[in-house]
């Protein structure tokens, strides 16, 4: 789960980690007040939404008084802001930060992430601040630090130290910085983080270190015991048909191809879409219904399929194990009653009770095209949607 820079901005300030003082805004009055709390020359206006790469974007102004507050608010709020993260869609802007102004010396970069080939969670820094860290770990790798953190003691003040070294911290602002990675630490454990990132931390013209950008990632399967986290997600930044999903322990991921894919399991629903690929067609989503899914489980997924319009055939690719395929067939009948199907629909059952399955979805007397196997169904499902064509 993601949160806004404002909201992890919040959290810093919480753990004792420097950042600007500032507030969110969601009207152009509102950027004003916020603006004249705070004890600054100039004011910056921060589009709030869940991508970076705001700043290149457009989606961070400058302000000298309050009434340049109060324009670059109005031209931001309502706006869809476009960046190198969110697509070509873009995200409409509906909350701003209104912050001090730093006097920026030097921008670095500095992250917390869990790195799988260690098992370990990982402390990143770069000198190449307010950059893509990606380009900077292509182009210049040598310039990005890393320390491994031991989980039985965190992370050492000499290993913070020794980063704040690493990535040219003047020597002086060392000992602010370490504090700083070591919140930090604390941050990303309290909260069940899966990243923390701060791109730009910077250095400061009056010798302080501060966050100016807050990126925050929680771990979804912590959530239960996170629900000051949970509080702060903001349903506007997800797509709507994910929500629907995870209401009903589905898990849904939209893509951009015509086959709507119902599987059950993470790694069939991968080889599906794999198999799909491989046959020339493209997958509309990735959608695994469970181990458990009950016929109103499989009415809820039919819906979710079909309420993506670019979805012109279904893949219902089943494996009886704990589910039995009777059970399946007969919530697939359901849902097929329920919604009314007029595209090609295909379905692969196998495993437990695989025959009476069939037998199911034959004397249904519905237009489901069966397949028994994996390639059969991605094959005919392809042909189907060709022949509509
Ligand atoms: P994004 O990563 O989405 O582009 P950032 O919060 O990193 O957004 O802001 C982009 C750039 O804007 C920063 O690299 C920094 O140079 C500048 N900036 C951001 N916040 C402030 C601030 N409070 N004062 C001065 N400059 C800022
Ligand atoms: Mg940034």
């Amino acid at each position: 789960m993601n949160i806004h820079e404002y909201q992890g901005k919040q959290i810093f300030r919480d753990a004792g980690v420097n950042v600007p003082n500032g507030q969110v805004a969601l009207t152009p009055d509102e950027a004003v007040e916020v603006a004249k709390t705070l004890n600054s020359e100039v004011y910056v206006v921060k589009a709030q939404i869940h991508a970076g790469g705001r700043g290149k974007a457009g989606g961070v102004k400058i302000a000298k008084n309050y009434d340049e507050v109060r324009a670059f608010a109005e031209e931001l709020l309502g706006s869809t802001l476009i960046t190198h993260q969110n697509g070509p869609d873009g995200t409409e802007v509906r909350r701003l930060l209104i912050e001090e102004g730093c006097d920026i010396k030097d921008e670095y970069y500095i992250s917390f992430v869990v790195d799988r080939a260690t098992n370990r969670v990982v402390l990143m820094g770069s000198e190449e601040g307010g950059m893509d860290i990606e380009e900077v770990a292509e182009k210049t790798p040598e310039k990005i630090f890393k320390e491994v953190v031991d989980p039985a003691t965190g992370l050492l003040p000499f290993q913070a130290r020794r980063l704040a070294f690493n990535i040219n911290i003047p020597t002086e602002l060392i000992n602010k910085a370490a504090k700083l990675l070591l919140s930090l630490y604390d941050v990303f454990v309290e909260k069940d983080c899966s990243i923390v990132e701060i791109n730009p931390l910077v250095t400061t013209g009056d010798g302080d270190v501060m966050a100016l950008d807050a990126k925050l990632n929680f771990d979804e399967n912590a959530l239960y015991r996170q629900k000051e986290v949970l509080e702060l997600r903001d349903f506007d930044e997800e797509d709507p048909k994910e929500i629907e999903a995870s209401k009903f322990d589905l898990s849904y991921i939209a893509l951009d191809g015509n086959i709507g894919c119902m599987v059950n399991g993470a790694g069939l629903a991968m080889a599906t879409m794999d198999t799909i690929n491989h046959f020339g067609g493209k997958p509309a989503n990735f959608l695994d219904v469970g181990g458990g899914a009950t016929a109103e489980k499989v009415t809820e997924a039919f819906k979710l399929i079909l309420s993506d319009e670019n979805v012109e055939g279904i893949f219902v690719n089943i494996f009886g194990g704990i589910m039995r395929c009777d059970v399946i067939a007969e919530g697939v009948v359901e849902a097929v009653h329920n919604v009314g199907l007029e595209i090609p629909l295909v379905v692969r059952l196998e495993g437990t009770n695989v025959d009476k399955g069939k037998e199911i979805l034959r004397e249904s007397g519905l237009a489901i095209t069966p397949a028994s196997t994996m390639a059969e169904g991605a094959q005919k499902i392809i042909a189907l949607l060709d022949e509509s064509k």
